[in-house]
């Protein structure tokens, strides 16, 4: 047996085991399309590989005009500059959310980000399936993803899978919504 009496540990939390409650498949994907969507109450801020400044948003709750109360988890957006347009992730979230600020400084991000605590804003959701074959013989191949509703693999009946074995590695991969475009909010000066 491994010796764990150097780890200064507390006695564990007691269980119910004859009544124990397994945790969930995570949260089901809703169909790809345009929702009404409430910003989280806390943000988790982070740093790219870039050292860019990264929110995540976790949850955003689905508040109509279906499926209501549905979660969206995970979303990470930083504040690198689209090289296509001049805009970015972050500042399409801020302007969805009506913030008229112009940031400059990540400090003043910070405090944009923070101010749209329980806001609601329009977004475009689709389907996503991604793997990149993490602890297994696979991680060096290219990461598995699929985007969108149409392209996730069906059930018999026609419904679309809420999980299925990746085709590279084999690991179990399970079917989320992301927030694919925020919608802006923000008239055109
Ligand atoms: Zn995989």
């Amino acid at each position: 047996m491994a010796d764990i009496t150097q780890l200064n540990l507390a006695e564990p939390d007691q269980i119910e085991w004859d009544d124990y409650e397994p945790g969930g498949e995570g949260t089901p994907p809703i169909p790809d399309g345009k929702y009404v969507l409430q910003a989280p109450v806390s943000f988790a801020f982070d740093a790219t590989a870039e050292r860019r400044l990264r929110v995540t948003l976790d949850p955003v709750v689905v508040v109509g005009p279906t499926h209501t109360g549905s979660k969206i988890r995970w979303i990470r957006l930083s504040t690198k500059r689209y090289a296509n347009r001049n805009g970015s992730p972050v500042g399409d979230y801020l302007r969805a959310c009506g913030v008229m600020a112009s940031p400059i400084t990540n400090e003043q991000y910070v405090t944009c980000i923070e101010a749209t605590t329980g806001r609601v804003f329009q977004g475009t959701t689709q389907q996503h399936v991604y793997c990149n074959h993490k602890d297994t013989p696979h991680a060096a191949a290219a990461p598995y993803a699929i985007d969108g509703q149409v392209s996730i693999p069906k059930n018999g009946d026609g419904t679309s899978k809420l999980s299925f074995p990746c085709p590279v590695c084999q690991k179990t991969v399970f079917v989320n919504s992301q927030v694919r475009r925020f919608i802006d909010s923000i008239p055109k000066a």
